[in-house]
């Protein structure tokens, strides 16, 4: 393996030092770490990374940094992390060379496709993948060499619903419209926390920064949840919503709108089919039916369709709260809705689509053309749940897993995941993992879900890799591309995470642990040059490969990947059929000129995309897709049911980034995070106490916890954060061990799922609460 890499020797504006003999340099790269991609400025000795601090030059993040930006050094440093493979033997991990890995991850998976059949693969990859280059772009060929449709990722775990509601509406899953913060006067806020998440499904750094400057210009936040968060302290209005009700909500707002004759989608208007059908099936969600269930006054329904009516421009925003709920694809498909019909739909304030510099499904092919959606072509072996975008929900991993029969899964390869701790009835999947005739991870640490893997195999920290953020910059808040080089170069005999991605793909193939891994590079890139000459709408169309490829040399790996998606995307240089500039003031974009701009490339705000972002069948905004319409029916069923004496829902921390940062140390010093917050009113009544322990039990299991009592959740709902429970035999997390706090998703119920996307429900769980002593 040649990998030529990208040095930091070929960026300009890196600064470099020397005094009292070590050298000392600051280099720029994007924080991997969360959506929000802010830019970092980190300085380097040969020590290795001394300082990170925000980067003030960032075209997009203008210095701002949270508190897990600068732990970057210690996730490099932590002595936990992996950096030698482990395999199984004797019951415990052990550390071997990367040759004998290999050797074990080939004896596990081509001895598993051989007693049991492709049919009985499974995958799991992570959340991480979403913001590592290598991982979006390798994982296809194992996937593919694995033959197997029994696939699970992250975003069934909290995002599918929005992106099939887009998938729908606009012909793409990531064509989702983001709230155009900087310019709007009103930002309506359903689920979402950004002041600790940093934002999720629309990329900004400095969420509070910028909600705090529309708030100073006179713009007004209203927070829909059912706790007061940090957003919701800062908000000009909360209201604290029954949970799992957001769909209920959204829909009384349309029909309040339509009462009034307030339908009045703008400009967007032109390009929509079916609004005046969706108007009528909704009119029997009135504020005054939905009231009750939502647990908020019509009046306050009405106010709130009116003011966003009546706002210059307005967004509606969902986040987890919304889809990670019964009626998450509705939920997630009404906020677009609401956007439409008050004209907020694609308009500067308003909910717009980002245009990302590469790899964007709706910057290529033919505009207005698209080969329509579905869901369910194929379906879950046990339960028979739909399958969407080539996976499988991650609800029925572990009944896959464990419920015998044909297709049984038998082996499972995970990638940069948790799912033990991250996934719906984690004592179950638990379990099941243990189960396993052979698992192969791909992961820097030893885990809740890795120690059962015979073989683990580390890819490099995120200071040794290069990043620019492929999927998250499709949902930017205003067009950027920043791409940052590797801060560290690899340890000795250490593989490229594409180059460990790609040995696996050879062993899923049968080729063994010796092929040559350039093969799969050559074929990926390969397939990308054919689809980009082969796309008749595109810059290159007709274009010779060979000479694309000649130009794409030396470089190979993501790299290479990169730069031919940058010069073949929106504003790329087309490798010459471009000459002039696509934005003014930047020169046609290629790897070379992101290496030039250490601090990013502004692109500009936001402009209005309809129709050519369109990528749906009939090239029109489909606003009342039938899969969306029936679900109606089960929507209106809710409306009478009864209350449960409490409801389970999460909560976000800053400090915490889902299961997988606790083993840092700043992250987690301090009074303990993992607590279940319980409302005065609802303590009383279970007798329990601030400080004491409750113990919570659902339909699937039971956890002891301390009590946090606040009145910062509604009555009749408590709040535990996820992604904790570190303290399980076998892992390697010393300082997630000290701390380890409880898993709330043992509570989480595998059989409950949004029907439309098979997206987990981790909130609105019925639970049972009392004091440890009486319940137990
Ligand atoms: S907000 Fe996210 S991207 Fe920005 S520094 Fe924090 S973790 Fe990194």
């Amino acid at each position: 393996m040649h990998t030529v890499r990208v040095t930091l020797i070929d960026v300009p504006t890196e600064r470099r030092s020397t005094g009292g003999g070590a050298s000392t340099r600051t280099v720029f790269r994007t924080c991997p770490l969360c959506e929000a991609g802010c830019g970092l400025e980190l300085t380097v000795t040969d020590d290795g990374v001394t300082r990170i601090r925000g980067d003030r030059n960032d075209v997009f993040s203008r210095g701002y940094i949270c508190p897990k930006g600068s732990t970057l050094r210690q996730l490099h440093d932590d002595p936990d992390r992996l950096r030698a493979p482990l395999v199984r033997r004797g019951g415990r991990h052990v550390e071997v060379t990367w040759a004998e890995a290999f050797e074990e991850a080939d004896r596990v998976l081509s001895g598993a496709i051989e007693r049991h059949g492709r049919g009985a693969m499974g995958v799991y990859v992570g959340n991480p993948n979403a913001h590592n280059l290598a991982g979006l772009l390798y994982l296809r060929p194992l996937l593919k060499s694995l033959g197997t449709r029994n696939v699970f990722t992250a975003s069934t775990v909290d995002q599918r619903p929005k992106e099939l509601s887009s998938a729908w509406m606009f012909g793409g899953g990531l064509t989702i419209p983001v709230p155009d913060i900087d310019r709007t006067h009103m930002l309506v806020m359903l689920g979402a926390n950004p002041y600790e998440s940093n934002g999720s499904l629309a990329t900004a750094p400095d969420w509070p920064g910028r909600i705090e400057a529309m708030q100073a210009r006179g713009g007004r936040l209203v927070v829909v949840d059912p706790r007061r968060t940090r957003t919701a302290d800062q908000a000009d209005q909360h209201l604290a919503i029954r949970p799992g009700t957001d769909a209920l909500l959204l829909a009384a707002v349309v029909t309040c709108l339509a009462r009034d004759g307030r339908i009045a989608p703008g400009d967007a208007g032109r390009y929509v089919a079916g609004l005046d059908e969706v108007v009528r099936a909704l009119a029997g969600f009135t504020p005054e039916s939905v009231s009750a269930a939502v647990g908020i006054d019509a009046r306050d329904i009405e106010r709130l369709a009116h003011e966003i009516a009546d706002a210059p421009s307005a967004a509606v925003y969902g986040r987890i709260g919304t889809t990670t709920a019964e009626f998450g694809t509705l939920a997630s498909w009404l906020v677009d809705v609401v956007n439409l019909v008050t004209g907020n739909l694609d308009r500067p304030g308003g909910a717009m689509f980002a245009k990302a510099a590469a790899g964007a499904a709706n910057t290529r092919g033919r505009e207005r053309y698209g080969r329509g959606f579905n869901v369910g072509r194929h379906r879950s072996r046990v339960r028979g749940l739909a399958g969407s975008m080539g996976e499988l929900p991650v609800a029925c991993m572990a009944e896959e897993i464990d419920t015998p029969g044909e297709g049984q899964l038998r082996a499972m390869v995970t990638v940069a995941g948790n799912p033990v701790l991250s996934t719906p009835n984690s004592d179950r999947l638990d379990a099941a993992m243990a189960g396993l005739d052979g698992y192969v991870a791909v992961d820097i640490y030893l885990n809740e879900t890795t120690r059962h893997a015979d073989v683990i195999l580390p890819p490099p920290s995120a200071l040794q890799r290069g990043h620019y953020d492929l999927a998250l910059l499709q949902l930017a808040l205003h067009n950027v591309a920043n791409y940052s080089p590797p801060v560290l170069p690899l340890d000795d005999g250490q593989p490229d995470e594409w180059a460990i991605l790609a040995r696996l793909a050879l062993i899923a193939q049968g080729m063994g642990p010796d092929a040559d891994v350039e093969v799969v590079d050559d074929l990926v890139v390969g397939a990308l040059v054919d689809a980009a000459v082969g796309d008749e709408h595109g810059p290159v169309a007709g274009r010779d490969r060979a000479e694309i490829l000649e130009a794409l040399a030396p470089r190979t790996g993501p790299e290479r990947l990169l730069d031919l998606m940058l010069r073949t995307g929106p504003y790329g240089d087309g490798f010459g059929a471009r000459a002039g500039q696509v934005v003014p003031g930047v020169a046609p974009l290629t790897l070379d000129v992101l290496l030039e701009n250490p601090h990013g490339v502004d692109l500009g705000p936001l402009e209005p995309r309809l129709p050519e972002v369109l990528r749906t069948e009939s090239g029109m905004v489909e606003v009342a897709a039938e899969p969306l319409m029936a679900d109606l029916a089960r929507l209106e069923a809710v409306l009478d049911r009864p209350v449960p004496q409490a409801v389970l829902v999460g909560r976000r921390d800053l400090r915490s980034n889902n299961s997988w940062m606790h083993n840092v140390n700043v992250l987690v010093k301090g009074r303990p995070r993992c607590t279940l917050h319980v409302h005065p009113d609802d303590a009383s009544r279970w007798e329990l106490v601030d400080g004491g322990s409750a113990r919570v039990a659902s339909r699937v299991g039971a956890v002891e916890v301390p009590v946090e009592v606040t009145d910062a959740v509604r009555p009749g709902v408590v709040s535990l954060p996820h992604g904790w429970g570190h303290d399980l035999d076998g892992i390697r997390l010393e300082v997630a061990r000290a701390h380890a706090g409880t898993n709330s998703n043992v509570l989480t119920d595998d059989q409950v799922v949004d029907d439309l996307s098979g997206n987990a429900v981790l909130n609105g769980i019925p639970v049972e609460v009392g004091p440890v002593a009486s319940t137990a």
